[in-house]
């Protein structure tokens, strides 16, 4: 199936490690630019010539993207280099733990770096999106569905994410722009390997435990799972598709729980 994303230019944030490498890559493989959104240098020099060696177009801009300053520039420099934008995938959060315990600070922290600069973003590419019908995707969490204790600011963000992903399909109907979210469960990036590391005192136990409650061949999510379904979601082949939350998690949400 071609997705037809050849030449098109889509921003990724976080999109040099974990989910977001996998989503950068594939945009990659198809033909498309990934431009990488994200504050660490390193890793998104060496995907970006990673990506460039092997004959594709990639390129990165480093910030914090809590700053919209930053958003602003991410826009600007993605439009002046190529002069499009096709799309965007806001994919950079973090689990930080800011529960009803941390306070105000920590929540509003924690809304800060997980859910205004899906905001920012899409502000400041709308013009570019709106010529091009681009398309949005939305990294959500199964934690705006089910809860996992102590971590308010982190399920308020992935919650307004998914509210968001509705209010924008519909405010953007008229200019095609199609908007749709993808809800990951179980997936083994960098940030999972750290929440496990400093959240339980036997992380391996606690991996083990968490696999075996995977319907679906009782293992967790690949990042290229993630990625599969980004893709099909910024292409024109999902034409008809806006508005929906795609659990990519092997049943984990949703199947009876009988069956593990
Ligand atoms: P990850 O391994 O930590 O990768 C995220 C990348 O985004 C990192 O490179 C990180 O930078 C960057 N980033 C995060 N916040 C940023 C900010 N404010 N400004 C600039 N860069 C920022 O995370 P992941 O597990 O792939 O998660 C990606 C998305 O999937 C997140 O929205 C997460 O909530 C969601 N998700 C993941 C899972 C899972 O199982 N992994 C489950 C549900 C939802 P640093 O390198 O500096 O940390």
């Amino acid at each position: 199936m071609d997705l037809h994303l050849k030449g098109k230019v889509y921003i990724v944030t976080g999109g040099s490690k974990g989910i977001g490498e996998a989503i950068s890559r594939a945009i990659a493989a198809e033909g498309g630019i990934p431009v990488i959104a994200t504050r660490s240098h390193e890793s998104a020099d060496r995907l970006v010539a990673e990506l460039k060696a092997a004959g594709d177009d990639a390129h990165s801009v480093i910030g914090a993207l809590e700053e919209v300053a930053f958003c602003k520039k991410v826009v600007d420099e993605t439009a002046a280099r190529y002069g499009r934008i096709d799309g965007i995938v806001n994919n950079a959060g973090a689990n930080d733990g800011a529960g009803l315990e941390k306070g105000p600070e920590a929540f509003r922290n924690s809304l800060s770096i997980n859910l205004f600069h899906y905001y920012d973003l899409v502000h400041y590419a709308l013009p570019f999106l709106k010529k091009n019908k681009g398309t949005i995707v939305n990294i959500s969490s199964k934690v705006a569905l089910t809860g996992q204790g102590n971590t308010s600011g982190y399920a308020a963000a992935k919650g307004a994410q998914l509210a968001l992903t509705r209010e924008w399909a519909a405010e953007l109907l008229p200019h095609s722009i199609r908007v749709n979210a993808i809800l990951p469960a179980e997936v083994m990036t960098p940030l999972y390997r750290r929440w496990l590391d400093i959240s339980f005192d036997d992380p391996a136990a606690k991996e083990a435990a968490i696999v075996s409650k995977i319907p679906l061949d009782k293992r967790m999510t690949t990042p290229e799972e993630i990625a599969a379904m980004a893709v099909f979601l910024l292409s024109d082949q999902s034409g008809h598709t806006t508005g929906q939350f795609m659990v990519v998690d092997g049943g984990y949400v949703h199947l009876d729980r009988s069956l593990t």
